[in-house]
């Protein structure tokens, strides 16, 4: 006898029929000698609804009373459905996340899950009930409803299938599997077999909607293989698991993410430290940020560049003016018309040249690109709002995603990595029973040093389409292999491009530069001698928190940071290489508890 998780988005159990017909597939399961937890989604748009209810009243109602109120919409399903199962002669109970003990911390509307007790429900199942579960919500310490954050019910259902050691968590909704980028923006979009976490876990957290990140990050950490499928058909739909797509795809999807702002803060000391209080101030808001760019300083002082989510951007902006004035920078800008468009793929790991060609790609399509972020299995690059989908198409198209793997023809020659981590739940399944008192905490599974490198950053490039593909062609055509790449918002004046690559001669430095500097009227300056720090493991991104104490860690050893890069597997850095072992040392220090 399996244990199964079914959970059902709004679409899903929109009407009584759509409810009638989501307990059928929970009858099926039981029929077939299985037990079965459903989670339940509000109804269609019931929550957007109920939100906009309180809007009526206030445009900034108590996020307590949200939370009070957006909990009501999965209770009236889960009740519906316990209703339509009794008609239909089965045993099910209805619970809200309060009568199963899914307790949370108190961040009301982004609260994380901390523990699941699974005494009733076990209990439930043994008396031959279908139990159902209102997804999206937990409960605090106070016994204060709280929610996960909006498309949470993913998390629950992840999270319930974790505690219970469910066999599977099929996550039923209104697309018949993951596909290489949303269908209904690119039809051209092709359904993918399976995906691995890691990149699931990138694509969702750039904006992938098809599951709730925090959702993921549960699947890595224990294991559950999950299933997103189609409720109106019984077509297989996407395995996300430890595997990625047979065939290692270089490049396994491309996400938008639509409602991005970018905030950058001009002339900040550059002290060590000056950019920790920015973070810090945005932690405390409990806003996640991507995109960091801080570019090398002119006479002390630098600017510092990032993203946060276009619903965050009025809470990150109270929280920049006022480090702003603390540390004595100039002036905050911010700009909520851009989009997020990001690569993503494992592969990406092993191979050379994948950036410059997405670069390449917008510049044929003469689409500017306003920031870029790389990290080892992702590339996002920021546009303006309106080329974006545009820009999207384009990418999915050069990447030929529409095709299966083994049709690409598209070729990168190989790199080196580092050697792949092992999936943890394999590794730890024995102490998963301690993790259930802090279900959400990440785990850090490496931290490493790389003291080889150079850093090279090219200022006053003219902010045109283009721009960035032709630069880095110029590098590989000096045989040159990339590792990280920053480029840094324009707001109207020019571009500054900065990249990392492995140690060089000063000669050949030189000639780089100079080329550079010739064929692109910009101005290059290079340290010779710099060390990336990495710190890896799971929802590094999303835990805001992580990054902050990485920063902390430095700047109170008073160790500048010259580049950020984040993706919800590492967090790296570059600092001076004089500093790199200390760093190390500091980081290992700092994450000890968070490893196992
Ligand atoms: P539910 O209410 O079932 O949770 P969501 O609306 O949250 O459903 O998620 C399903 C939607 O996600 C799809 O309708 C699709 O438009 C969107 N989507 C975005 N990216 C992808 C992707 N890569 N693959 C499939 N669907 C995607
Ligand atoms: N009903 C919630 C929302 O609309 C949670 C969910 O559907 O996952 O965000
Ligand atoms: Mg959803």
């Amino acid at each position: 006898m399996a244990l199964i998780v079914q959970k059902f988005g709004g679409t899903s159990v929109a009407d009584t029929g759509k409810i009638l017909a989501a307990a059928n597939k929970a009858i099926r399961e039981t029929e077939n000698g299985n037990q079965v937890v459903m989670v339940l989604s509000a109804m269609g748009k019931n929550t957007d609804h109920l939100i906009s209810l309180a809007h009526e009243i206030t445009e900034k109602p108590s996020t307590r009373e949200m939370d009070m109120l957006m909990s009501s919409g999965e209770q009236v399903t889960v009740a519906l459905m316990a209703i339509a199962l009794e008609s239909l002669g089965h045993k099910a109970v209805s619970y809200t996340a309060g009568q199963i003990g899914i307790r949370t911390d108190n961040a009301f509307m982004k609260a994380r899950i901390k523990s699941i007790s699974t005494d009733r429900m076990r209990q439930s199942l043994n008396e031959g009930k279908i139990i159902i579960a209102a997804g999206f919500q937990g409960i605090d310490d106070d016994l204060n409803i709280t929610t996960l954050g909006r498309g949470g019910s993913d998390t629950t259902a992840v999270a319930l299938a974790a505690a219970l050691g469910a066999d599977t968590c099929d996550i039923y909704t209104d697309v018949d599997g993951v596909y290489t980028t949303d269908p209904r923006v690119v039809p051209e979009a092709r359904k993918m077999d399976k995906i691995s976490y890691d990149e699931m876990l990138e694509m969702a957290s750039m904006g992938a909607g098809v599951m709730h990140s925090r959702a993921i990050e549960f699947a890595k950490k224990f294991g559950v293989r999950v299933h997103v499928r189609s409720s109106f058909s019984d077509t297989p739909g996407t395995i996300i698991g430890p595997e990625p797509e047979d065939g290692q795809a270089v490049v396994c999807g491309t996400a938008l993410a639509k409602n991005e702002a970018q905030i950058t803060v001009r002339s900040v000391p550059d002290v060590p430290g000056a950019a920790m209080k920015f973070f810090s101030k945005i932690a405390e808001a409990n806003v996640p940020i991507d995109m960091i760019v801080q570019n090398a300083s002119e006479g002390g002082k630098t600017d510092i560049s990032f993203t946060v989510s276009g619903d965050d951007l009025l809470a990150a902006l109270d929280a920049v003016k006022t480090a702003a004035a603390e540390v004595g920078a100039g002036e905050v800008l911010s700009n909520d018309s851009v989009s997020k468009i990001s690569i993503v793929g494992l592969g990406m790991e092993h191979r050379r040249g994948v950036a410059r060609k997405m670069f390449h790609v917008l510049a044929e399509a003469g689409i500017n690109i306003e920031m870029i972020t790389t990290s080892e299995i992702k590339v996002s690059v920021l546009v303006s709002r309106e080329k974006a989908v545009e820009a999207l198409r384009a990418v999915h198209s050069q990447f030929q995603l529409d095709r299966p793997v083994a049709e690409r023809t598209l070729r990168f020659e190989t790199a080196d990595a580092l050697p792949a981590a092992e999936p943890y739940a394999v590794k730890h399944s024995s102490e998963l029973v301690t993790y259930m008192t802090r279900m959400e905490d990440t785990i850090i599974d490496a931290v490493a040093l790389d003291s080889g490198q150079m850093r090279m950053t090219l200022a006053g490039l003219p902010d045109v389409p283009g721009n960035a593909a032709e630069v880095f062609n110029q590098v590989a055509d000096s045989k040159i292999v990339v590792d990280m790449i920053v480029q840094s918002d324009a707001s109207g004046n020019d571009a500054v491009i900065s990249f990392t690559a492995p140690r060089m001669e000063d000669d050949r430095l030189t000639r780089l530069a100079a080329g550079l500097e010739k064929t692109h009227g910009c101005k290059a300056s290079w340290n010779p001698h710099v060390a990336k720090l990495t710190v890896r493991g799971t929802g590094l991104r999303s835990h805001t928190d992580l990054a902050l104490r990485l920063f902390g860690a430095l700047a109170k050893a008073e160790i500048n940071v010259s580049i950020i890069n984040t993706s919800e597997r590492s967090l790296n850095v570059i600092v001076d290489e004089s500093s790199g072992g200390k760093a190390l040392e500091l980081l290992k220090e700092e994450f000890k508890e968070d490893m196992l």
